[in-house]
């Protein structure tokens, strides 16, 4: 395999993972108290000057967008580019800055009372491993390199945000954490989020995170996955020599069509709920009898019950499969299998008449365009699996090709989404006048 289609099969296994933009609903209503609250906001002067400064600004996004993008920041080597995020936030200026245990970035600007704190997040991680070529390459506004659009361009907008608010002296009633995560993508299995949310982080009471799409996304419906790797492993040997002994693939085959055949009529009916073998491999050689035999297999659902139902189905599958290829073995040990869970995305939704979901809309109700309710798999996930209010927005502009090495972003009105983001914590934080 040449480097770039080994690179290739590498962002493929990693893109299992991806975001799902998937839109769910027509439409929501937004209460008239908020469309009002957002008008009275939009109609003060700082926030005018702060969103006007977004806009006269937006090569300072443009340039700290390149810096980042450029600084790899591959599934846990995040270090170096969360070192430059911190650097940069603080040169932007906040009360206090720091990395926490699992490499987070945290950045705090106090508010008037403090009594709650709003989180601004965006992921550091892209899903490019080491070596990947991240230079930045332009044709007019669109620019290209792997992960321009996700998230690099969430981060140069975290550190927006922050500058308008800064340059217009805007105070708010409540604490506002700016945050770089680590490990959003892939493997990364939502680490960083996760910490921040386990009880080791600052007591954060409302989350938005900027990660994909346009502008407009309006995401507070987590979708759940679990994830596993089955091992089978016995002694292996030769192909005719050692006839009789224990297989693993041949209980590996079976076991996946019990699963297959159980989970089929489980997910026939009720809340949406999908299986997949991504992967499977193991053995030597066609003559010989494998030692282990290996898959992968991801589950998602919209509810996490039937993510734990369908775990049961799975073992309980593969079980059967051990069982059934042990009994005909001949001579030689058992065989053994391993049921590994190796992702856990919490799932859940929040009420769309939440203060957060409800000024999240109104906001973009605000630009003109309507709001494209989305279940997806971020960030969001986790807080939203404890109820916390949290919303995913998008990175405005334009992109394509996410998770791939043709990634790209144009600035098409790019602005307007730091906008939003600015409106939203706004609305959220409340203005301290
Ligand atoms: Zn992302």
């Amino acid at each position: 395999m040449s480097i770039k289609s080994s690179l290739f099969s590498f962002i493929f296994t990693l893109c299992s993972l991806c975001l799902s933009f998937g839109q769910e609903q027509a439409e929501i209503p937004v209460q008239k108290v908020y469309k009002e609250e957002l008008s009275e906001m939009t109609s003060k002067n700082m926030v005018r000057a702060a969103m006007a400064y977004i806009k006269e600004t937006d090569s300072i996004t443009l340039q700290d967008h390149i810096h980042l993008t450029e600084i790899p920041a591959p599934p846990f080597k995040e270090e170096i580019r969360a070192k430059e995020f911190l650097k940069m936030l603080n040169q932007i200026g906040v009360d206090s800055a720091w990395i926490d245990a699992e490499g987070n970035v945290l950045a705090l600007r106090k508010g008037k009372t403090g009594k709650r704190t709003i989180a601004l997040d965006a992921h550091l991680d892209t899903v490019f491993p080491e070596g990947t070529d991240v230079k930045v390459s332009f044709n007019k506004d669109t620019l290209f390199a792997p992960g321009i659009g996700d998230d690099t361009r969430g981060l140069a907008m975290v550190l927006t945000v922050l500058r308008a608010m800064n340059e217009m002296n805007i105070p708010t009633e409540d604490d506002i954490l700016f945050i770089g995560t680590v490990g959003e993508e892939g493997l990364g299995d939502l680490r960083g989020v996760k910490f921040l949310f386990s009880g080791q982080g600052p007591k954060i009471d409302a989350w938005i995170s900027i990660d994909g799409g346009d502008l407009g996304r309006v995401n507070f419906k987590g979708l759940g996955s679990y994830r596993y790797r089955v091992v089978f492993k016995g002694p292996g040997g030769h192909s005719w020599g050692a006839f009789g002994l224990a297989n693993p693939h041949h209980a590996l085959a079976a076991g996946i069509n019990h699963f297959v055949h159980e989970a089929d009529k489980y997910t026939k009916d009720g809340p949406r709920t999908s299986y997949n073998i991504g992967r499977m491999g193991g053995g030597t050689s066609v003559n010989s009898i494998p030692f282990s035999s290996w898959a992968e297999i991801d589950i998602r659902s919209h509810r996490p019950e039937r993510l734990d139902d369908m775990e049961k189905i799975l073992k309980a599958a593969m079980h059967k499969g051990l069982e059934e290829q042990n009994a005909i073995r001949r001579h030689g040990r058992p065989l053994t299998v391993e049921v590994e869970m190796i992702g856990n995305r919490p799932s859940g939704e929040l009420s769309p008449d939440l203060p957060l979901i409800q000024k999240a809309l109104a906001t973009v109700e605000h630009f003109g365009i309507k709001p494209a309710i989305t279940r997806g798999s971020t960030n969001s996930n986790t807080p939203i699996s404890m109820g916390i209010p949290a919303v995913t927005i998008g990175r405005g502009g334009k992109a394509a090709w996410a998770h791939s090495l043709l990634e790209w972003w144009a600035d098409e009105e790019g602005y307007k989404a730091s906008q939003y983001a600015l409106l939203l914590l706004l609305a959220e934080a409340g203005i301290g006048d």
